[in-house]
This record gives structure tokens, C-alpha cells and sequence, in this order.
């Protein structure tokens, strides 16, 4: 305990740059990398955020032709979740800014069928049962029998 004070430069960090960490630190962790992780665990190859596509969707199975997104409750909007909630000052702008979101989902998800992707959307509170995140993986990614070109 005493007045000891060096050895600690190392731990001096910068606070926006701590925050601007985090931020991108959580992008990665929480309901997006649970997914990732399941999809790997099932052993399915994947592409993360691919630029090319409408909506850029977090995990694209190219061979599949397969996408999915992982959305967050609250600014996807999850019909009939918990998570929804609307805040309570500028309500007006808010739910201008979901709409949007709404909207712009349901555009990228239609772009990306019509160019003949199979798409998923996987909730946030989807994630956090393991089980079930693996279940809804294994049927959206096994299912059609694997046959790429439907052909007919
Ligand atoms: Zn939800």
C-alpha cells in the first residue's frame, strides 16, 4: 500500500478512444457473434458483411446462396418483442427513424430474394438460447436438400 504511482502508464487511455473501443468492440460481441458462432459450430462456411449485397447481411453463405441478418430488436423492430419500446421524448422523431429502419429492411430483404438469395433474419432475443439459435440455424441452412440450382 504505498504511494507507489509508476509502472501504470500503460493503463492511461484516452476516453473517446475507450468508448469508440467499446462501441466497435460490441458490434462484434453480443447477438451477431453468437450467431457466427453457432453457423460455425453447425460447420457452414460464411462470409461476414458482404458490401455487395442489398443490406449488407451479417453472414452470407455464398454456395448456399444463403444470407442472414441479425437485428436488433429495438431499432429493427421486432414485431410483438419486449425489447420494443418507443422513447418517451421525441416520440415523433423516433418512430419516423424505425420506420425507416423498418422500411429499408423490407426493401434490402426483397432485393436480395429477387436476386435470388434465400434469406433469414435472426432476432437479437433469438440469441440467447443457444439451443433454439442452433435449431433455427440448422433448419434455414439444411433445408431444400441442399440442391443449389432449383432448377425445374
Ligand atoms: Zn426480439
Amino acid at each position: 500500500m504505498g504511494g507507489a504511482k509508476q509502472g501504470g502508464d500503460d493503463v492511461a487511455v484516452d476516453p473517446a478512444r475507450s468508448e469508440l473501443m467499446r462501441r466497435v468492440r460490441d458490434k462484434n460481441t453480443t447477438p451477431e457473434r453468437a450467431v457466427r458462432r453457432v453457423a460455425h459450430a453447425l460447420g457452414y462456411r460464411f462470409r461476414l458483411h458482404r458490401r455487395d449485397l442489398p443490406g449488407t447481411p451479417d453472414l452470407v453463405f455464398p454456395r448456399l446462396r444463403r444470407a442472414i441478418f441479425v437485428h436488433g430488436c429495438f431499432w429493427h423492430r421486432h414485431e410483438g418483442c419486449a425489447r420494443v419500446t418507443t422513447p418517451k421524448t421525441r416520440a415523433a422523431y423516433w418512430r419516423e427513424k424505425f420506420q425507416q429502419n423498418v422500411r429499408r429492411d423490407r426493401r434490402n430483404l426483397a432485393a436480395l430474394r429477387r436476386l435470388g438469395w434465400s434469406v433469414l433474419v435472426v432476432w437479437e432475443c433469438q440469441t440467447f438460447e443457444r439451443t433454439e439459435l442452433l435449431a433455427k440455424l440448422s433448419r434455414f441452412l439444411d433445408d431444400g436438400g441442399g440442391q443449389p440450382g432449383e432448377g425445374s
